[in-house]
């Protein structure tokens, strides 16, 4: 630790300093060979230094990312400790360097903040396993190596090396998830704290400031927990009262101050041992460990912003500017945690369109693009940023170029916007004369202006349950009437549809304890969960009835299955207009009851349903994850299938044939109902009553306003029809719109 602190106080260049260091190690460990790969932004590791290996082959062998040993380790971020490295499976044998000769092998990555920047390899001519001392050694080397690499000051290494240049403009890509564009500056959700400071100057000083600071650790996590926030019960406790264990752990105390007394400084102790934690725990077949891991990753990051003094929360990090989060992903009640007039975008390293968080943004107007690969590495706090929602773009650290050109976009945009103002008050009705319902979806208090403004015809869903996420515990029935009274007010005397709350799947809330379950989506979530406890149901019901007091009252059920769900709901609503007609409440002066057609099951019984409900309304979202099998949260498959797809037109056809059949009123409601291409499909169908996000009202009814849908409907009706050809009819659509002169 000594000769490697000198070494890089030494006055030398960054290669030198390189093949000093290799030098060293393979003296210190007596290996016949130490090596440094380095990560190119080409997804290649390229030999920078070596002592022992073919002194030729620097900068000349390489290997890709999950090629041979080395590609391997870099794949993985892990160590790997060989006797024989020629036996194992990954091994490729690189003719330039002469390696042939060696047999043990101990490689390790170099890693910074989580992210690899290369592989640190030592290997001996003699089958030995290197011992434990010697891995930790190893790994603590390669964490000074992942100074020198981030530094940037390798030769031949395009400045951006892996990503790491975080002073140059860049352009990410990634896919658009709500539309709009926002300039700010970044904050970074949970963002990694960097520890660049790695070498102690005196240990009984770094010692204190560990212990200091795990002693505010605790004080901060027995706070959390006495905070009355956190309900007595339900996992939020539980997963703090791990954490409090975690964080007296002897054992995790004990390895961090060995570290300092090696000579690492308490910001590098707790990021060793963690990365040590971190392998350990991957490796144990237990899953509660695996699972406990984010647990720990947390605790030692919380340690870690103790101890360089940042505060926890999105909330400190917000300054007067414009700010644009960027997350790897992120819950719908998160990202509410960030809202605020200055909130102007989100950026996601995962999400999928129909996400609950990607809907919640959605609703509060901002731009969202989401699968931008690493992220959360390339930006920066406090960096320049443009999220353009419209073509899926990331700008980081913009030029003054790009900065003018968003510049004269979003005046482009705003004078589109004041276009779209201007049509609100316009009746929607197609150009060969057919009015539709162009309805908003809702869910909070500040939804409520747009109501007015936006011109919808009334609340097609209002998403009751998001006032449960937003909240620290269950909102009492006053806080729930409360709300519906207001809304109701809000929308002024046009219909408002309130869906009973849609718990479960990914909408999480943290005070209600549930079972671990293998598969949320298909779980204990929405009407079942409200049919178990009718203690919960009856409040909402009750809270809806009181409010709509002498007024219209619509109420729709989420995830229905079976026809008998709906029978039951009756039961309990009649018996509730009872009880508040006993007691002198006044009721609702009409009540309509209705179902969400989500589950594939109702497609089946679609005449019963019909017959057992006021209306409906299909839940696009849920209805094509179930019937596509396509989790609609999943990044890796959002664009595998299109809800264009014929297939799945035909099924909301059918559904529509049902209804007229029945004479009873349809709706539509999921995402599809906001892009002006695919509601246009839905006016094809058949569909006269679409809600969306407020911000969609605009550019579906100027799609509306120019659309003929008697020649539309001919035309796409026969079109699904089709046996043959492509599955999805988007480019008919787009064809028709464009003769057509259709905006979409
Ligand atoms: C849907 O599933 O399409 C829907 C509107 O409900 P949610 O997105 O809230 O599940
Ligand atoms: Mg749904």
């Amino acid at each position: 630790m000594r000769r490697l602190r000198e070494v890089m106080a030494e006055n030398l260049d960054a290669q030198a300093r390189l093949d000093k260091i290799v030098r060293h190690i393979a003296a210190n460990m007596v290996a016949e060979v130490c090596s440094v790969y380095v990560l190119r932004s080409d997804e290649v590791l390229e030999l920078f230094a070596t002592q022992g290996l073919n002194p030729t082959s620097v900068h000349e062998a390489s290997l890709r990312v999950g090629q041979g040993l080395v590609g391997t380790i870099a794949a993985t971020a892990r160590t790997l400790n060989l006797e024989d490295a020629q036996t194992h499976p990954a091994f490729r044998y690189l003719p330039e360097t002469g390696e042939e000769i060696f047999h043990s092998f101990l490689g390790v990555p170099i890693l910074r903040s989580g992210r690899v920047l290369g592989v640190l390899v030592v290997q001996n001519e003699a089958e030995r396993a290197y011992r434990d001392d010697e891995v930790e050694a190893l790994e603590t080397t390669a964490m000074v190596l992942a100074e020198l690499i981030a530094a940037g000051e390798l030769e031949g290494l395009d400045k951006q090396g892996a990503g790491l240049d975080l002073s140059r403009p860049l352009n990410l890509r990634g896919a658009s998830l709500a539309d709009g564009i926002g300039m700010g500056q970044v904050i970074l959700h949970e963002p990694r704290v960097v520890v660049t400071n790695l070498f102690n100057e005196d240990a009984d000083y770094e010692t204190r400031r560990l212990h200091d600071s795990l002693s505010n650790l605790r004080f901060s996590i027995d706070d959390m927990l006495r905070n009355q926030d956190v309900a007595r019960d339900g996992e939020h406790r539980e997963v703090l009262e791990s954490y409090r264990m975690f964080a007296h752990d002897r054992g995790w105390v004990r390895r961090m101050e060995e570290q300092v007394r090696n000579g690492l400084t308490a910001e590098a102790a707790v990021e060793k041992v963690q990365s040590d934690n971190r392998a350990r725990m991957m490796r144990s077949p237990d899953p509660y460990f695996r699972e406990r891991l984010n647990d720990f990753d947390d605790l030692a990051y919380r340690l870690l912003r103790e101890l360089v003094g940042k505060p926890h929360g999105p909330v400190a990090e917000r300054g007067k500017s414009d700010y644009v989060v960027v997350a790897r992903h992120m819950g719908a009640a998160e990202l509410l945690d960030y809202n605020g007039p200055q909130l102007r975008g989100l950026v996601l390293e995962e999400g999928a369109p129909t996400s609950h968080v990607v809907i919640v943004a959605r609703a509060l107007g901002i731009p969202v693009v989401g699968q931008v690969n690493d992220a959360l590495s390339y930006a920066d706090s406090g960096n320049r940023i443009i999220v353009d929602g419209e073509e899926g773009s990331v700008f980081l650290r913009p030029t003054d170029e790009v900065r003018d050109a968003y510049g004269e976009k979003m005046l482009f945009r705003a004078k589109r916007q004041e276009a779209y103002i201007r049509l609100k008050d316009q009746p929607a009705v197609s150009s060969d004369g057919q009015p539709v319902s162009l309805l908003m979806n809702a869910g909070l208090l500040m939804d409520l202006p747009n109501v007015k403004n936006s011109g919808a015809a009334g609340i097609g869903l209002f998403r009751t349950e998001l006032q449960f996420m937003v909240s620290s515990r269950f909102p009492r029935a006053g806080e729930q009437e409360q709300l519906y009274r207001e809304v109701l007010d809000a929308a002024d005397g046009k219909p408002v549809t309130f869906r009973t709350i849609d718990i479960g799947g990914d909408k999480v809330l943290p005070y209600l304890r549930g079972e671990h379950e293998e598969n949320p989506a298909l779980g204990w979530r929405a009407i079942r969960l409200s049919l178990d406890r009718p203690g919960l149901m009856r409040a909402q019901l009750r809270a809806l009835l009181k409010a709509a007091a002498g007024r219209h009252l619509r109420v729709m059920l989420p995830m229905i299955t079976e026809v008998r769900e709906v029978l039951l709901v009756r039961q309990i609503i009649d018996r509730e207009l009872e009880l508040l007609a006993r007691f002198g409440y006044q009721a609702p002066d009409r009540f309509e009851l209705g179902a969400m057609l989500e589950v594939p099951s109702l497609l089946f019984q679609l005449d019963d349903i019909m017959r057992a409900v006021d209306f409906v309304s299909v839940g696009s979202n849920d209805l094509f994850q179930f019937i596509f099998a396509s989790d609609r949260g999943n990044a890796r498959i959002a664009r595998r299938y299109d809800q264009l797809n014929r297939a799945f037109l035909r099924v909301l056809r059918q559904i529509q044939q049902a209804a007229e059949r029945h004479g009873k009123s349809l709706t539509l409601c999921g995402e599809m109902a906001g892009r002006p291409l695919t509601a246009l499909a839905l006016l094809g169908l058949g569909y006269r009553s679409i809600s969306m996000a407020g911000a969609s009202l605009g550019p579906v009814k100027a799609m509306l306003l120019e659309t003929d849908i008697g020649k539309l409907e001919t035309e796409l009706l026969a079109e699904i029809a089709k046996p043959y050809g492509g599955q999805t009819i988007r480019e008919f659509l787009l064809d028709f719109a464009d003769a057509n002169g259709i905006p979409y």
